[in-house]
């Protein structure tokens, strides 16, 4: 025991120095009452606190000035509105925004954030109200945590590794049965942890940032109480057995992964723990080198409908339908292109490992893909710096149905995308790759 004590000791000794890190956290767990989103079949607020919700930052530098900011929250997903305005205040101390790194939980037991993630029947002045200052506390709050953790920022070692846990379905399948019934179909899953972990001189935990492939929905809408879910349960377990340290969770290609079992707070927890626990018994391997940020924007096409579909939709009982023919409209009216999405991608190299921030519901198709093409030191993140709706393959495309472009209505888009989103992304994703240094693998096409 002491041999090793002493090992570990020396390895932690020798790579410190690699990088300096910091971390900062702040409480953004709304007032009560307070309308909860993601489901839109919730019809009153939360009166109750199930857990605290989080934001975080942690800060990675290399020894020759490169630098990232991973920042998450416990919120559905990051709208321009925060990032741009996030990004633009942290320009002024040098930040570039290839830089700047922002997930989403994915709760659906948090606040609104404007402008799209309003995705309950709340309406009218008292909800925007409350969206406005939830959304304003969360832009006003990260730019501080970012710089809260750059003052804070420690000689820290890197390490990474790769666990599994085992509780992701594919969820489609169910779906599937009802609209295309006595047909099979694949149900691909994702079941891999990535974990990256930052070491004190020490050897304590500073920091860990892990992900998973699995919709952040184990509360469902008959839980009406304000949750981080199974990844806020995650969180503070790491946190309760590696004292001192901070945990980040990332929501990796979870469009079509969900929980199961599911629907209650006791599961929640059961999924945190156990993913707690996958993530403690990661194999970990050192990791050294440059940090080396990139970050593009691709078009993502949309079919868009006629004007006079818009108008008869405007005119719908359906809540949600009504909203997005009023917002397109408005758009027509403003003369805004509809056909055209921006979507970011960006790539943070950290030494031999790349994290690969996906905006919007990714499918798990694309990580399975980019696995093949990429191999393990390319983690594929989802959900991350804007939520433009769901981005399915082109084979969840051809099978149809929610996540294949039924649910874009509720993003206020303005129909499915066309057939060549896939390629789109991928294509992106590999132009962003490539400015970081990252190369497919050998004996791929
Ligand atoms: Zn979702």
């Amino acid at each position: 025991v002491l041999r090793l004590a002493a090992a570990l000791f020396i390895s932690a000794v020798v790579s410190a120095g690699d990088y300096r890190a910091g971390v900062a956290r702040v409480r953004t767990t709304p007032q009560l009452p307070v309308w909860l989103v993601g489901f839109a079949a919730r019809t009153e607020p939360a009166r109750a606190v199930g857990s605290d919700l989080w934001a975080k930052a942690l800060v990675l530098e290399d020894r020759s000035g490169g630098r990232v900011a991973i920042i998450t929250a416990d919120i559905l997903g990051f709208t321009p509105r925060v990032t741009e305005a996030v990004t633009r205040e942290l320009a002024q101390d040098g930040w570039r925004p290839d830089q700047l790194a922002f997930f989403a939980s994915h709760t659906h037991s948090g606040p609104a954030v404007l402008d799209r993630m309003r995705l309950s029947v709340a309406e009218g002045p008292s909800f925007e109200r409350e969206a406005e200052a939830f959304t304003a506390r969360l832009r006003d709050a990260l730019p501080k945590l970012v710089r809260d953790a750059w003052q804070g920022r420690v000689e820290s070692s890197v390490t990474f590794g790769w666990s599994e846990a085992r509780f992701a379905v594919n969820r489609r399948i169910e779906h599937l049965a009802g609209i295309r019934p006595g047909e099979t179909f694949p149900a691909p899953v994702d079941h891999r942890v990535p974990v990256m972990r930052l070491a004190r001189p020490d050897g304590s935990v500073l920091a860990t940032v892990f992900g998973y492939a699995c919709h952040n929905t184990v509360l469902t809408g008959d839980t009406n109480e304000v949750s981080g879910d199974f990844a806020g349960y995650a969180q503070s377990e790491l946190e309760t057995v590696e004292p001192g340290s901070t945990a980040l969770f990332v929501t990796l290609t979870a469009g079509d992964q969900r929980a199961s079992p599911r629907g209650s707070r006791a599961w929640a927890e059961a999924h945190g723990r156990s993913l707690a626990t996958a993530t403690r018994a990661a194999r970990m391997n050192s990791v050294r080198g440059a940090i080396v940020t990139a970050r593009s924007e691709v078009k993502l096409p949309f079919a868009a409908h006629t004007r006079e579909f818009y108008a008869a939709e405007a005119g719908s009982r359906d809540l949600f339908a009504a909203r997005r023919g009023r917002a397109m409209l408005a758009a027509l009216d403003r003369r805004e292109p509809l056909a055209d999405a921006s979507y970011p991608i960006q790539a943070l190299r950290i030494g031999s490992v790349t994290l690969l921030a996906l905006a919007g519901e990714v499918v798990v198709d694309y990580a399975l893909k980019l696995r093949e093409r990429f191999g393990d030191q390319v983690i594929p993140a989802a959900y991350a710096n804007d939520l433009p709706g769901y981005i399915p393959s082109l084979r969840v495309q051809r099978e149809g149905g929610y996540e294949a472009g039924d649910s874009l209505v509720y993003f206020l888009q303005p129909g499915w995308f066309t057939d060549e989103v896939e390629t789109r992304v991928l294509q992106g994703v590999e132009q962003t790759l490539t400015k970081v240094g990252v190369r497919p693998q050998s004996g791929t096409r």
